[in-house]
Protein backbone atom coordinates (compact mmCIF):
# COMPACT_ATOMS: atom_id res chain seq x y z
CA UNK A 1 0.00 0.00 0.00
CA UNK A 2 2.75 2.49 0.39
CA UNK A 3 5.90 3.02 -1.66
CA UNK A 4 8.77 1.33 -0.58
CA UNK A 5 12.15 1.73 -2.76
CA UNK A 6 13.95 -2.01 -3.06
CA UNK A 7 17.31 -1.95 -4.28
CA UNK A 8 18.48 -5.60 -4.88
CA UNK A 9 21.37 -5.82 -2.26
CA UNK A 10 22.96 -7.90 -4.96
CA UNK A 11 22.26 -5.46 -7.83
CA UNK A 12 23.90 -6.13 -10.98
CA UNK A 13 24.23 -4.73 -14.55
CA UNK A 14 21.54 -7.87 -15.51
CA UNK A 15 18.85 -6.26 -12.94
CA UNK A 16 19.34 -2.75 -15.20
CA UNK A 17 19.12 -5.05 -18.30
CA UNK A 18 15.62 -7.01 -17.25
CA UNK A 19 14.08 -3.24 -16.27
CA UNK A 20 15.13 -1.89 -19.72
CA UNK A 21 13.75 -4.62 -21.22
CA UNK A 22 10.23 -4.42 -20.42
CA UNK A 23 10.32 -1.09 -21.92
CA UNK A 24 12.59 0.22 -23.97
CA UNK A 25 13.87 -0.78 -27.92
CA UNK A 26 16.20 -3.75 -27.46
CA UNK A 27 18.38 -1.63 -30.41
CA UNK A 28 19.34 0.32 -27.71
CA UNK A 29 20.50 -1.57 -24.85
CA UNK A 30 23.56 -1.70 -26.39
CA UNK A 31 24.94 1.87 -25.75
CA UNK A 32 24.14 0.59 -22.01
CA UNK A 33 26.52 -2.68 -21.77
CA UNK A 34 28.97 -0.29 -22.97
CA UNK A 35 28.58 2.38 -20.54
CA UNK A 36 28.61 -0.06 -17.76
CA UNK A 37 31.62 -1.66 -19.11
CA UNK A 38 33.59 1.80 -19.16
CA UNK A 39 32.26 2.79 -15.84
CA UNK A 40 32.81 -0.72 -14.28
CA UNK A 41 36.75 -0.69 -15.96
CA UNK A 42 36.97 3.29 -14.38
CA UNK A 43 35.93 2.31 -11.06
CA UNK A 44 37.64 -0.58 -10.56
CA UNK A 45 39.42 -1.03 -7.14
CA UNK A 46 37.33 1.66 -5.65
CA UNK A 47 35.32 0.97 -2.40
CA UNK A 48 32.23 2.75 -0.98
CA UNK A 49 32.28 3.34 2.99
CA UNK A 50 30.38 0.45 3.21
CA UNK A 51 33.14 -1.83 1.74
CA UNK A 52 31.38 -2.60 -1.52
CA UNK A 53 32.87 -1.85 -4.72
CA UNK A 54 32.22 1.58 -5.99
CA UNK A 55 30.70 0.03 -9.22
CA UNK A 56 27.63 0.00 -6.72
CA UNK A 57 26.59 3.31 -6.67
CA UNK A 58 26.32 4.24 -10.13
CA UNK A 59 24.16 0.77 -11.07
CA UNK A 60 21.81 1.70 -7.76
CA UNK A 61 21.41 4.88 -9.95
CA UNK A 62 20.65 3.69 -12.51
CA UNK A 63 18.66 0.81 -11.59
CA UNK A 64 15.84 3.52 -10.09
CA UNK A 65 15.46 5.26 -12.90
CA UNK A 66 15.12 2.29 -15.01
CA UNK A 67 12.16 1.70 -12.07
CA UNK A 68 10.80 4.64 -13.40
CA UNK A 69 10.55 3.88 -16.88
CA UNK A 70 13.29 6.42 -17.94
CA UNK A 71 14.33 6.36 -21.43
CA UNK A 72 18.24 5.29 -21.73
CA UNK A 73 20.43 7.56 -22.63
CA UNK A 74 19.73 8.94 -19.43
CA UNK A 75 20.45 5.51 -17.70
CA UNK A 76 23.83 5.47 -19.54
CA UNK A 77 24.58 8.58 -17.99
CA UNK A 78 23.78 7.34 -14.90
CA UNK A 79 26.02 4.75 -15.16
CA UNK A 80 28.98 7.30 -16.26
CA UNK A 81 27.87 9.99 -13.49
CA UNK A 82 31.28 9.89 -10.92
CA UNK A 83 33.40 8.44 -14.03
CA UNK A 84 34.79 12.12 -14.72
CA UNK A 85 34.79 13.84 -11.09
CA UNK A 86 36.65 10.05 -9.39
CA UNK A 87 38.19 8.14 -12.44
CA UNK A 88 41.06 8.43 -15.08
CA UNK A 89 38.81 8.60 -17.87
CA UNK A 90 38.12 12.33 -18.72
CA UNK A 91 34.96 13.92 -19.69
CA UNK A 92 36.44 13.75 -23.53
CA UNK A 93 36.63 10.10 -23.69
CA UNK A 94 33.14 9.74 -22.73
CA UNK A 95 32.40 12.17 -24.96
CA UNK A 96 34.60 10.47 -27.68
CA UNK A 97 33.06 6.95 -27.26
CA UNK A 98 29.37 8.43 -26.50
CA UNK A 99 28.35 11.34 -28.47
CA UNK A 100 27.53 14.94 -27.22
CA UNK A 101 24.02 14.29 -25.28
CA UNK A 102 25.04 11.54 -22.68
CA UNK A 103 28.46 13.55 -22.50
CA UNK A 104 26.66 16.74 -21.88
CA UNK A 105 24.72 15.11 -18.81
CA UNK A 106 27.61 13.81 -17.42
CA UNK A 107 29.40 17.00 -17.73
CA UNK A 108 26.27 18.60 -16.24
CA UNK A 109 26.50 16.28 -13.32
CA UNK A 110 29.81 16.23 -12.65
CA UNK A 111 29.32 20.61 -12.53
CA UNK A 112 27.25 20.11 -9.63
CA UNK A 113 30.07 17.89 -8.28
CA UNK A 114 30.98 18.44 -5.11
CA UNK A 115 28.76 21.09 -3.35
CA UNK A 116 28.38 21.10 -0.05
CA UNK A 117 25.79 22.30 2.28
CA UNK A 118 27.46 24.94 4.63
CA UNK A 119 24.59 26.95 6.25
CA UNK A 120 22.74 30.02 4.57
CA UNK A 121 26.04 31.51 2.93
CA UNK A 122 26.50 28.91 0.75
CA UNK A 123 22.90 27.55 -0.11
CA UNK A 124 22.19 30.29 -2.07
CA UNK A 125 25.26 29.63 -4.23
CA UNK A 126 24.04 25.51 -4.63
CA UNK A 127 20.65 26.88 -5.28
CA UNK A 128 22.07 29.05 -8.41
CA UNK A 129 24.32 26.25 -9.44
CA UNK A 130 21.57 23.83 -9.87
CA UNK A 131 19.76 26.53 -11.73
CA UNK A 132 22.09 26.88 -14.17
CA UNK A 133 22.76 22.80 -14.22
CA UNK A 134 18.69 22.79 -14.66
CA UNK A 135 18.18 25.34 -17.34
CA UNK A 136 20.84 23.28 -19.21
CA UNK A 137 19.36 19.65 -19.28
CA UNK A 138 17.04 18.94 -16.79
CA UNK A 139 17.80 15.91 -17.01
CA UNK A 140 21.03 16.35 -15.31
CA UNK A 141 18.52 17.08 -12.42
CA UNK A 142 16.63 14.10 -12.70
CA UNK A 143 19.90 11.68 -12.78
CA UNK A 144 21.16 13.89 -9.76
CA UNK A 145 18.18 12.85 -7.38
CA UNK A 146 18.33 9.48 -8.16
CA UNK A 147 21.94 9.94 -7.10
CA UNK A 148 21.18 11.22 -3.82
CA UNK A 149 18.61 8.81 -3.04
CA UNK A 150 20.89 6.31 -3.34
CA UNK A 151 23.71 8.02 -0.98
CA UNK A 152 20.36 8.55 1.53
CA UNK A 153 19.88 5.04 1.50
CA UNK A 154 22.96 4.31 2.54
CA UNK A 155 23.66 7.20 4.91
CA UNK A 156 24.07 5.35 7.92
CA UNK A 157 27.43 3.87 6.21
CA UNK A 158 28.80 7.75 7.03
CA UNK A 159 29.95 9.35 10.22
CA UNK A 160 27.76 11.34 11.67
CA UNK A 161 28.39 14.91 11.17
CA UNK A 162 28.66 14.11 7.41
CA UNK A 163 25.22 12.39 7.64
CA UNK A 164 23.32 14.93 9.27
CA UNK A 165 24.35 17.95 6.64
CA UNK A 166 23.83 15.60 3.48
CA UNK A 167 20.20 14.78 4.98
CA UNK A 168 19.64 18.63 5.86
CA UNK A 169 20.46 19.81 2.42
CA UNK A 170 18.22 16.82 0.93
CA UNK A 171 15.31 18.10 2.78
CA UNK A 172 16.53 21.93 2.08
CA UNK A 173 17.38 21.95 -1.39
CA UNK A 174 16.71 18.88 -3.86
CA UNK A 175 13.49 18.11 -2.10
CA UNK A 176 11.81 21.12 -2.85
CA UNK A 177 13.38 21.60 -5.98
CA UNK A 178 11.95 18.03 -6.98
CA UNK A 179 8.59 19.87 -5.35
CA UNK A 180 8.77 22.30 -8.02
CA UNK A 181 9.74 20.41 -11.06
CA UNK A 182 6.59 18.57 -10.51
CA UNK A 183 8.64 15.42 -9.42
CA UNK A 184 6.05 13.82 -6.23
CA UNK A 185 7.83 10.54 -6.01
CA UNK A 186 11.61 12.49 -5.89
CA UNK A 187 10.38 14.79 -3.56
CA UNK A 188 8.69 12.24 -0.77
CA UNK A 189 11.89 9.72 -1.27
CA UNK A 190 14.42 12.32 -0.58
CA UNK A 191 12.58 13.72 2.48
CA UNK A 192 11.84 10.35 3.85
CA UNK A 193 15.03 8.94 3.46
CA UNK A 194 16.56 12.23 4.84
CA UNK A 195 14.03 12.59 7.48
CA UNK A 196 15.86 10.09 10.68
CA UNK A 197 18.91 11.56 9.85
CA UNK A 198 18.06 15.63 9.91
CA UNK A 199 15.51 14.71 12.60
CA UNK A 200 15.72 12.11 14.62
CA UNK A 201 13.65 12.58 17.40
CA UNK A 202 10.79 13.99 15.29
CA UNK A 203 10.73 11.18 12.98
CA UNK A 204 10.02 8.91 15.40
CA UNK A 205 7.27 10.23 16.91
CA UNK A 206 5.69 11.53 13.55
CA UNK A 207 6.20 7.73 12.58
CA UNK A 208 4.54 6.05 15.53
CA UNK A 209 1.82 8.38 15.28
CA UNK A 210 1.17 7.63 11.94
CA UNK A 211 1.75 3.95 12.15
CA UNK A 212 -0.60 3.94 15.04
CA UNK A 213 -3.29 5.48 13.05
CA UNK A 214 -2.64 3.78 9.69
CA UNK A 215 -2.88 0.61 11.30
CA UNK A 216 -6.32 1.20 13.23
CA UNK A 217 -7.97 2.53 9.53
CA UNK A 218 -6.18 -0.29 7.42
CA UNK A 219 -9.26 -2.28 7.56
CA UNK A 220 -11.41 0.17 7.62
CA UNK A 221 -9.82 1.34 3.82
CA UNK A 222 -10.55 -2.23 2.55
CA UNK A 223 -13.90 -1.66 3.20
CA UNK A 224 -14.53 1.64 1.92
CA UNK A 225 -12.50 1.08 -1.05
CA UNK A 226 -14.51 -1.95 -1.47
CA UNK A 227 -17.99 -0.61 -1.32
CA UNK A 228 -16.95 2.54 -3.43
CA UNK A 229 -16.03 0.42 -6.36
CA UNK A 230 -19.11 -1.45 -6.41
CA UNK A 231 -20.90 2.26 -6.31
CA UNK A 232 -18.63 2.56 -9.75
CA UNK A 233 -19.30 -0.20 -11.70
CA UNK A 234 -22.94 0.09 -10.73
CA UNK A 235 -22.72 3.68 -12.13
CA UNK A 236 -20.58 2.77 -15.35
CA UNK A 237 -17.45 4.68 -14.27
CA UNK A 238 -14.61 2.86 -15.91
CA UNK A 239 -11.65 3.59 -13.04
CA UNK A 240 -8.17 1.69 -13.70
CA UNK A 241 -7.38 1.13 -9.97
CA UNK A 242 -8.17 2.27 -6.39
CA UNK A 243 -5.82 2.48 -3.87
CA UNK A 244 -5.07 3.67 -0.40
CA UNK A 245 -1.92 5.27 0.37
CA UNK A 246 -0.10 6.27 3.71
CA UNK A 247 0.40 10.24 4.22
CA UNK A 248 4.30 10.62 3.60
CA UNK A 249 5.79 10.93 6.84
CA UNK A 250 7.73 14.23 6.35
CA UNK A 251 4.91 15.45 4.58
CA UNK A 252 2.70 14.22 7.44
CA UNK A 253 5.46 15.85 10.08
CA UNK A 254 4.63 19.21 8.41
CA UNK A 255 1.44 19.07 9.19
CA UNK A 256 1.39 18.20 12.48
CA UNK A 257 3.41 21.00 13.00
CA UNK A 258 0.80 23.05 11.54
CA UNK A 259 -1.78 21.52 13.45
CA UNK A 260 -0.07 21.70 16.97
CA UNK A 261 0.40 17.85 16.70
CA UNK A 262 -3.57 17.51 17.00
CA UNK A 263 -3.77 14.36 14.97
CA UNK A 264 -8.16 14.64 14.73
CA UNK A 265 -7.23 17.27 12.70
CA UNK A 266 -5.61 15.51 9.74
CA UNK A 267 -8.00 14.15 7.41
CA UNK A 268 -5.42 13.23 4.62
CA UNK A 269 -3.21 10.64 6.73
CA UNK A 270 -4.67 8.38 4.31
CA UNK A 271 -5.30 9.18 1.10
CA UNK A 272 -7.37 7.39 -1.28
CA UNK A 273 -6.94 7.45 -4.88
CA UNK A 274 -9.29 6.28 -8.14
CA UNK A 275 -7.52 6.30 -11.22
CA UNK A 276 -9.73 6.36 -14.27
CA UNK A 277 -9.87 6.58 -18.10
CA UNK A 278 -10.64 9.85 -18.79
CA UNK A 279 -11.64 13.88 -17.23
CA UNK A 280 -15.06 12.71 -17.67
CA UNK A 281 -15.21 9.81 -15.57
CA UNK A 282 -13.07 11.79 -12.99
CA UNK A 283 -15.78 14.11 -12.66
CA UNK A 284 -18.15 10.96 -12.72
CA UNK A 285 -16.44 9.14 -9.73
CA UNK A 286 -16.53 12.32 -7.75
CA UNK A 287 -20.46 12.17 -8.16
CA UNK A 288 -20.45 8.41 -7.08
CA UNK A 289 -18.34 9.69 -3.89
CA UNK A 290 -20.45 12.59 -2.98
CA UNK A 291 -23.76 10.52 -3.56
CA UNK A 292 -22.11 7.70 -1.35
CA UNK A 293 -21.34 10.12 0.97
CA UNK A 294 -21.73 13.40 2.17
CA UNK A 295 -19.06 16.13 1.27
CA UNK A 296 -17.15 18.57 3.84
CA UNK A 297 -17.46 21.88 3.24
CA UNK A 298 -14.89 23.54 1.04
CA UNK A 299 -12.97 20.11 0.65
CA UNK A 300 -13.42 20.06 -2.92
CA UNK A 301 -10.88 20.74 -5.08
CA UNK A 302 -10.75 21.00 -8.85
CA UNK A 303 -7.23 21.02 -9.46
CA UNK A 304 -7.86 19.40 -13.23
CA UNK A 305 -9.60 23.17 -14.15
CA UNK A 306 -6.80 24.89 -11.99
CA UNK A 307 -4.14 23.17 -11.96
CA UNK A 308 -1.12 23.37 -8.89
CA UNK A 309 1.65 25.74 -10.14
CA UNK A 310 3.77 23.02 -10.50
CA UNK A 311 1.10 21.47 -12.65
CA UNK A 312 -0.32 18.88 -10.24
CA UNK A 313 -3.77 18.01 -11.68
CA UNK A 314 -6.17 16.11 -9.66
CA UNK A 315 -9.76 16.39 -7.96
CA UNK A 316 -9.49 15.85 -4.51
CA UNK A 317 -12.65 16.04 -1.82
CA UNK A 318 -12.96 15.25 1.55
CA UNK A 319 -16.18 13.60 3.16
CA UNK A 320 -17.68 11.73 6.02
CA UNK A 321 -17.30 8.33 5.08
CA UNK A 322 -18.43 5.44 6.78
CA UNK A 323 -19.12 5.42 10.28
CA UNK A 324 -19.01 9.21 10.05
CA UNK A 325 -15.12 9.13 9.75
CA UNK A 326 -13.34 11.83 7.81
CA UNK A 327 -11.72 10.71 4.19
CA UNK A 328 -9.81 12.34 1.33
CA UNK A 329 -9.95 10.94 -2.16
CA UNK A 330 -8.10 11.76 -4.81
CA UNK A 331 -9.10 10.97 -8.19
CA UNK A 332 -7.36 11.15 -11.85
CA UNK A 333 -6.49 9.86 -15.37
CA UNK A 334 -3.52 7.54 -15.42
CA UNK A 335 -1.64 10.69 -17.50
CA UNK A 336 -2.32 13.26 -14.73
CA UNK A 337 -0.99 10.39 -12.27
CA UNK A 338 2.53 9.86 -14.10
CA UNK A 339 2.76 13.52 -14.16
CA UNK A 340 1.89 13.64 -9.97
CA UNK A 341 4.69 11.31 -8.98
CA UNK A 342 6.92 11.78 -12.30
CA UNK A 343 6.65 15.87 -13.23
CA UNK A 344 8.96 17.64 -15.43
CA UNK A 345 10.68 13.91 -15.89
CA UNK A 346 7.67 12.41 -17.64
CA UNK A 347 8.96 13.81 -21.05
CA UNK A 348 11.80 11.06 -20.51
CA UNK A 349 9.17 8.08 -19.70
CA UNK A 350 7.58 5.37 -20.82
CA UNK A 351 4.06 4.80 -19.89
CA UNK A 352 1.97 1.57 -20.28
CA UNK A 353 1.71 2.49 -23.89
CA UNK A 354 5.13 3.32 -24.59
CA UNK A 355 4.24 6.80 -24.70
CA UNK A 356 5.73 9.86 -23.74
CA UNK A 357 4.66 13.24 -22.51
CA UNK A 358 4.81 16.66 -24.27
CA UNK A 359 8.08 18.72 -22.71
CA UNK A 360 7.61 21.49 -20.56
CA UNK A 361 9.44 24.69 -20.21
CA UNK A 362 10.96 25.19 -17.43
CA UNK A 363 10.38 29.23 -17.37
CA UNK A 364 11.40 30.28 -14.12
CA UNK A 365 14.28 27.96 -14.22
CA UNK A 366 15.93 29.65 -17.16
CA UNK A 367 15.27 33.29 -15.84
CA UNK A 368 17.36 32.24 -12.60
CA UNK A 369 20.20 31.06 -14.71
CA UNK A 370 19.66 34.80 -16.84
CA UNK A 371 20.20 36.68 -13.98
CA UNK A 372 22.70 33.98 -11.92
CA UNK A 373 25.26 37.18 -12.47
CA UNK A 374 24.17 39.67 -10.45
CA UNK A 375 22.89 36.98 -8.04
CA UNK A 376 26.59 36.62 -5.95
CA UNK A 377 27.09 40.39 -6.56
CA UNK A 378 23.70 41.84 -5.25
CA UNK A 379 23.62 40.48 -2.22
CA UNK A 380 20.18 42.77 -0.90
CA UNK A 381 18.07 40.80 -3.44
CA UNK A 382 18.87 37.26 -2.35
CA UNK A 383 15.80 37.35 -0.11
CA UNK A 384 13.24 38.32 -3.00
CA UNK A 385 15.23 35.85 -5.13
CA UNK A 386 14.88 32.68 -2.93
CA UNK A 387 10.51 34.29 -1.89
CA UNK A 388 10.60 33.91 -5.77
CA UNK A 389 11.40 30.05 -6.33
CA UNK A 390 10.13 29.03 -3.16
CA UNK A 391 6.46 31.20 -3.53
CA UNK A 392 3.62 29.18 -5.23
CA UNK A 393 3.53 30.32 -9.17
CA UNK A 394 0.44 31.21 -11.07
CA UNK A 395 0.42 31.06 -14.50
CA UNK A 396 -0.89 34.16 -16.43
CA UNK A 397 -0.86 34.96 -20.10
CA UNK A 398 -0.73 37.28 -22.51
CA UNK A 399 -3.56 38.67 -25.25
CA UNK A 400 -2.16 35.97 -28.28
CA UNK A 401 -2.49 33.52 -25.61
CA UNK A 402 1.40 33.22 -24.21
CA UNK A 403 1.68 31.79 -21.00
CA UNK A 404 3.68 33.89 -18.37
CA UNK A 405 4.44 32.51 -15.36
CA UNK A 406 4.90 34.21 -12.28
CA UNK A 407 5.25 33.93 -8.19
CA UNK A 408 1.83 34.29 -6.44
CA UNK A 409 0.61 38.16 -6.20
CA UNK A 410 2.63 39.47 -8.85
CA UNK A 411 1.10 42.88 -10.32
CA UNK A 412 0.74 44.14 -13.55
CA UNK A 413 4.12 45.44 -13.61
CA UNK A 414 5.87 42.10 -12.75
CA UNK A 415 4.29 40.45 -15.84
CA UNK A 416 5.01 43.53 -18.60
CA UNK A 417 8.83 42.82 -17.31
CA UNK A 418 8.34 39.25 -17.86
CA UNK A 419 7.36 39.84 -21.17
CA UNK A 420 10.17 42.17 -22.37
CA UNK A 421 12.00 44.72 -20.41
CA UNK A 422 10.93 47.10 -22.75
CA UNK A 423 7.39 46.52 -22.29
CA UNK A 424 8.40 47.19 -18.19
CA UNK A 425 10.19 50.72 -19.14
CA UNK A 426 7.20 51.83 -20.85
CA UNK A 427 4.47 50.78 -18.58
CA UNK A 428 1.88 53.03 -18.71
CA UNK A 429 -1.45 50.97 -17.22
CA UNK A 430 -3.38 47.48 -17.82
CA UNK A 431 -5.70 45.84 -18.17
CA UNK A 432 -6.91 42.37 -17.00
CA UNK A 433 -9.22 40.44 -18.43
CA UNK A 434 -10.40 43.56 -20.05
CA UNK A 435 -10.96 45.76 -17.55
CA UNK A 436 -8.23 48.80 -16.22
CA UNK A 437 -6.67 47.90 -13.11
CA UNK A 438 -4.38 49.76 -11.06
CA UNK A 439 -0.17 48.60 -10.66
CA UNK A 440 -1.00 47.55 -7.15
CA UNK A 441 -3.44 45.08 -8.71
CA UNK A 442 -2.39 41.47 -7.38
CA UNK A 443 -2.46 39.37 -10.65
CA UNK A 444 -4.31 35.41 -10.57
CA UNK A 445 -3.91 32.37 -12.54
CA UNK A 446 -5.48 32.62 -15.59
CA UNK A 447 -5.71 36.18 -15.74
CA UNK A 448 -5.51 37.84 -19.70
CA UNK A 449 -3.01 40.94 -19.21
CA UNK A 450 -2.85 43.55 -21.66
CA UNK A 451 -0.04 45.75 -20.80
CA UNK A 452 -0.14 49.49 -21.82
CA UNK A 453 2.87 51.00 -23.65
CA UNK A 454 3.77 54.56 -23.61
CA UNK A 455 6.64 55.05 -25.69
CA UNK A 456 7.43 58.24 -24.38
CA UNK A 457 7.91 57.25 -21.09
CA UNK A 458 11.45 58.17 -19.85
CA UNK A 459 11.86 55.85 -17.45
CA UNK A 460 10.39 53.28 -14.48
CA UNK A 461 8.87 55.07 -11.88
CA UNK A 462 10.34 54.61 -8.34
CA UNK A 463 7.10 54.17 -7.34
CA UNK A 464 7.06 50.81 -8.88
CA UNK A 465 9.38 49.04 -6.74
CA UNK A 466 6.79 49.14 -3.81
CA UNK A 467 4.71 46.48 -5.38
CA UNK A 468 6.42 44.82 -7.75
CA UNK A 469 7.41 40.93 -6.55
CA UNK A 470 9.78 39.72 -9.02
CA UNK A 471 13.40 40.24 -8.54
CA UNK A 472 13.87 40.60 -12.29
CA UNK A 473 11.03 43.40 -12.38
CA UNK A 474 12.96 44.96 -9.73
CA UNK A 475 16.67 45.14 -10.49
CA UNK A 476 15.22 46.08 -13.95
CA UNK A 477 13.47 49.31 -12.51
CA UNK A 478 17.15 49.98 -10.17
CA UNK A 479 19.17 49.42 -13.67
CA UNK A 480 16.69 51.87 -15.91
CA UNK A 481 15.64 54.73 -12.87
CA UNK A 482 17.13 58.08 -13.48
CA UNK A 483 19.41 58.97 -11.35
CA UNK A 484 18.99 62.46 -10.33
CA UNK A 485 22.35 63.36 -11.72
CA UNK A 486 21.48 61.48 -14.85
CA UNK A 487 18.43 63.90 -14.83
CA UNK A 488 20.24 67.04 -14.58
CA UNK A 489 22.77 66.37 -17.25
CA UNK A 490 19.60 65.53 -19.89
CA UNK A 491 18.23 68.84 -18.46
CA UNK A 492 21.26 70.96 -19.31
CA UNK A 493 22.41 69.38 -22.22
CA UNK A 494 20.88 70.52 -25.68
CA UNK A 495 18.18 68.14 -26.91
CA UNK A 496 19.45 66.01 -30.10
CA UNK A 497 17.69 67.38 -33.40
CA UNK A 498 15.84 64.72 -34.83
MN1 LIG B 1 27.17 9.67 -7.39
Amino acid sequence: MSRTISIPSKLSINDIIVGLKKYAPLSELDIVWRAYDLAEKAHHGQLRKSGEPYITHPLATAYLLTTMRIDVPIIAAALLHDVPEDTAVTIEEIERDFGTDIAGMVRGITKLGKLKYRGAQRYIENLRKMFVAMAEDVRVMIIKFADRIHNLSTLSDLEEKKRYRIALESIEIYAPIAHRLGMGEFKALLEDLAFPFAYPKEYDRTKKIRDRIFDEGEAYIDRVLGLLREELKAAGVKFIDTHGRKKQLYSFYQKLIKKNWETEKIYDIVALRIIVADIADCYAALGVIHKLWRPAKGRIKDYIAQPKPNGYSSLHTTVFGLDGKMIEFQIRTQQMHYEAEFGIAAHWLYDEKGARLPAKDIIWAKQLADIQEEILHNLADLETLKIDFFRNRIFTFTPKGDVIDLPEDATPVDFAYAVHSDIGNHYAGAKVNDIMVNLNTPLRSGDIVEVIVDKNRKSPSADWLKSVKTHQARSQIKNKMQSPINSFVKMILPKKKD
